[in-house]
């Protein structure tokens, strides 16, 4: 099945899906250029797709940053040295 339906109502170029989808990573880590940031806004207002894979992409940043800036548990640290004294 390769002949694409138009969609009813808006239709979004893939081509611009793939572009956005490439350029999402840095998007995210503000690499862009002004241009290419306005370009993606575009996209990702009007494209559902990949507004939802930016914030997906958003999601999984935060989370990584909550984990990051969590300190080590004092109990877990002392059960990792005694794991360790233990295998010695
Ligand atoms: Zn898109």
């Amino acid at each position: 099945m390769s002949a694409s339906v138009p969609t009813i109502g808006q239709t979004v170029d893939e081509s611009a899906c793939a572009e956005a989808e490439r350029r999402l990573q840095e998007y995210v880590d503000r690499c862009l250029t002004r241009e290419q940031v306005v370009a993606i806004e575009a996209h990702l207002a009007a494209c559902p797709r990949c507004s939802n894979c930016y914030a997906f992409e958003q999601e999984v940043r935060a989370h990584v940053r909550a984990a990051c800036a969590e300190p080590c548990p004092e109990a877990l640290k002392l059960r990792l040295r005694k794991l360790c004294t233990d295998c010695e």
